[in-house]
């Protein structure tokens, strides 16, 4: 853009929002540049600059928002929303320039209410926030992701993120009743008032999952519960994963605990050695269950019953609740993993008769096609029907290629290797963390024929193409 056109879009910009929040500035750039997607960070950590935005905006509701669309339209100006920044995929990176829209300013908790249980809140909004306030009222959002602290709800919406008690409680998707969302035209619209109905298809899950690329999640209808009168921890030692799946899946027929956490040998024998201090060899698994003192009890005697059938190890509570207490720093830097090594988390999630066979396809594949590559994998959420398995690679500093060309070059291989070995045998290409830039080339082969409804979708809603380019495949 030249210097002309630029200066014309700024006082548009300017004059739609305020000049406070409109910047320009090197600062807001660069640091509206790196989110926690490996490459990204990297890329800068090796003194390369990341593509910028030529403006960072930060509207203060969906009224803004629209004037900003609008003006992006015109011009023909892409946008890339940015939430906290905590995205692992690349999504918020201003790859073709543009425009930069901050959510953060869209953080009002507008009502807290206990008759229907939800929580209405800006989508620029820290979860850490939103469930302080549920707090207050004597109730939680039940979203316990450990970014809990550094993402926003619009975040974990456009990912379709999840939280540790989510076999209880579901995904992000689960808890979302009502959504605000300004189109890429600048028209502001509603989803429906509740979110089950024969009304058409479901517009919450239109947007879910749509890493704003259809258009800006502004405000949110989220979930609510009652505090848990009585939460009980208990860890278990199976032999093998095989015995861990077939407890777990029999356990999943009869109630839902709120979380299950099976660790593979490795894991276990690593990570939980070191965290949680089991250290015995294994696969270690976690449990908590939740709800009124008399149904909790209940649901400890069927584990016990269940588990014991198929010969786990009871290895009493302190694991668990030590497990409980490390949920959000878990897999934080200093913890375990941080820039030089590389890493990588490949979630994916398959029916119960896929899951296992897909464990041994991605390990034996990154295992005996890369050297100096380490797998390990826990499963951590549990469905009636199947599980997701939480798996990463991990390289050591000394064999990260210096040259940072070269080191994307190994990491986006290591991630096709592996992401392809989930997709030949039954998997989905990733679980909860979302597509972004990293895995948009994979969309067409999970997908087919079938990628021609996003395709589709996004033409009509974003004829210009201005909604974060690039991204999920689009
Ligand atoms: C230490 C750490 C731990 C993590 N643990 C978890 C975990 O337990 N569970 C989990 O699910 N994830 C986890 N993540 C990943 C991350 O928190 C999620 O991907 C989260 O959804 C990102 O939210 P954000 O606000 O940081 O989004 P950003 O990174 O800012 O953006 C992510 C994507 O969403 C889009 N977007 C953001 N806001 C909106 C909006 N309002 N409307 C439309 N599109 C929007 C962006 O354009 C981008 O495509 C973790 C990340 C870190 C750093």
């Amino acid at each position: 853009m030249n210097d002309f056109l630029f200066t014309q879009v700024l006082t548009e910009l300017e004059d739609a929002i305020g000049r406070e929040n409109c910047s320009t500035k090197e600062i807001d750039r660069v640091t509206h540049s790196v989110d926690y997607f490996w490459l990204s960070r990297m890329w800068a950590d090796r003194g390369r600059r990341m593509p910028e935005a030529d403006f960072v905006v930060s509207p203060k509701d969906a009224q803004e928002v629209s004037k900003v669309l609008k003006i992006a339209n015109y011009y023909k100006i892409p946008v890339t929303t940015w939430g906290g920044g905590g995205g692992t995929q690349g999504g918020a990176i201003p790859v073709a320039g543009g425009i930069v829209l901050d959510t953060k300013r869209m953080d009002k908790i507008y009502d807290v209410n206990t008759d229907s249980m939800y929580v209405e809140c800006g989508a620029g909004a820290i979860y850490k926030h939103v469930e302080w306030a549920a707090n207050e009222k004597g109730c939680t959002t039940m979203h316990y992701p450990s970014s809990l602290t550094c993402s926003t709800v619009g975040g974990f919406l456009a990912h379709r993120g999840i939280g540790v008690v989510s076999t209880k409680y579901g995904k992000i998707d689960d808890m979302a009743l009502k959504l605000e969302v300004v189109l890429p035209n600048g028209d502001i619209i509603e989803t429906s008032p509740a979110p089950k109905h024969a009304a058409g298809p479901d517009l919450n899950q239109i947007f879910i999952g749509s890493e704003g690329t259809l258009g800006i999640i502004t405000k949110a209808q989220m979930r609510i519960y009652e505090q848990p009168e009585s939460r009980k921890f208990r860890g278990f030692l199976f032999k093998d994963m095989h015995s861990a799946f077939l407890a777990a899946k029999e356990v999943l027929q009869k109630f839902k605990p709120s979380v299950m956490r099976l660790f593979d040998e490795a894991e276990t024998v690593s990570l939980i050695k070191k965290i949680v201090g089991v250290q015995k060899p294994g696969a270690f698994m976690t449990l908590a269950y939740e709800g009124p003192k008399e149904l909790v009890e209940v649901e400890e005697k069927i584990v016990l019953s269940v588990f014991g059938k198929y010969g786990a190890e009871d290895l009493g509570s302190e694991y668990g609740e030590k497990w409980w207490k490390e949920k959000i720093t878990f897999f934080y830097p200093g913890h375990m993993l941080d820039i030089p090594q590389m890493f990588g988390t490949m979630d994916t999630i398959a029916p119960y008769d896929k899951i296992e066979k897909i464990y041994w396809a991605m390990k034996k594949a990154i295992e005996t096609q890369f050297e100096h590559v380490k797998f390990i994998a826990h499963f951590s959420h549990w469905y009636e029907w199947g599980c997701m398995v939480y798996d990463r690679f991990i390289v050591e500093k000394e064999f990260v290629p210096e040259d940072p060309a070269e080191a994307m070059r190994l990491h986006n291989r290591i991630w096709s290797v592996g992401v392809r070995a989930a997709l030949e045998n039954g998997g989905v290409v990733n679980d909860h963390h979302g597509v972004g830039l990293k895995l948009g080339r994979l969309m067409k082969e999970q997908y087919g024929p079938a990628m021609q409804v996003f395709e589709g979708l996004k033409k009509s809603l974003d004829p210009n193409g201005i909604m974060n380019p690039f991204k999920l495949g689009l």
